[in-house]
């Protein structure tokens, strides 16, 4: 976490001198506010700060365990979005176990009744892994709940998924790291496309 928090704000930093005066306004589609970051380098009003000065204004936040989304939401700062989803992990070996452990499926309905969750995930889920019944429960809750699933996952793991359930919405991760230069490349965009990219779209999907 801490190594991945500090590559996406570097990479948003690094291109800073280079932007206009007025960056566009990021949503940031995959953040982990993990304890490791919580609880060491970037507390929250650190973590709040960090995005302002990028114009990060909204967030799609997950944390392992949930209590840094928590505290990111529940924060509730008037210029950072933040829209939440339950991690399946409370630990991190739970990455490679998650899927089969009645446990997190009790974390994920336990957590959902906190009321302003989004989606489940990320969760990395591969192959033949996504066919155990904890899986197939954890899509069919998120159909009956109006919630996305963020998945980092290969497209036979995601055929699988709809197969459970083919009205489920998935948020598809299929890599983990944010391009450094990601404003020059936005910046080199014809300006609509460059904004659908950067924060319209995040607002057509979350956006309640
Ligand atoms: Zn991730």
């Amino acid at each position: 976490m801490k190594t991945r928090l500090a590559a996406v704000l570097w990479g948003l930093t690094f291109s800073w001198g280079v932007q206009a005066a007025e960056p566009l306004p990021l949503f940031d589609a995959h953040l982990h506010y993990n304890v490791e970051a919580a609880q060491g380098p970037y507390p929250l009003d650190t973590v709040l700060k960090l995005f302002r000065d990028n114009r990060i204004t909204g967030i799609l936040a997950n944390s392992r365990p949930n209590d840094g989304t928590r505290a990111l939401y529940e924060a509730k700062p008037k210029d950072v979005w933040v829209v939440p989803f339950i991690r399946p992990y409370i630990v991190q070996p739970d990455r490679y176990s998650w899927f089969n452990d009645p446990k997190i499926y009790a974390l994920i309905e336990s957590e959902h009744k906190r009321g302003y969750y989004q989606g489940i995930g990320e969760f990395h889920l591969f192959g033949n892994d996504a066919k155990t019944e904890w899986v197939k429960k954890t899509v069919d809750f998120a159909v009956a709940h109006h919630l996305y699933l963020h998945a980092h996952s290969d497209d036979a793991a995601v055929d699988i998924i709809f197969a459970h359930n083919p009205k489920v919405k998935i948020v598809w991760s299929q890599y983990a790291s944010i391009m450094n230069g990601y404003r020059d490349w936005l910046a080199a965009l014809p300006k609509d496309v460059a904004e659908m990219i950067a924060w319209r779209n995040a607002e057509c999907l979350f956006r309640k």
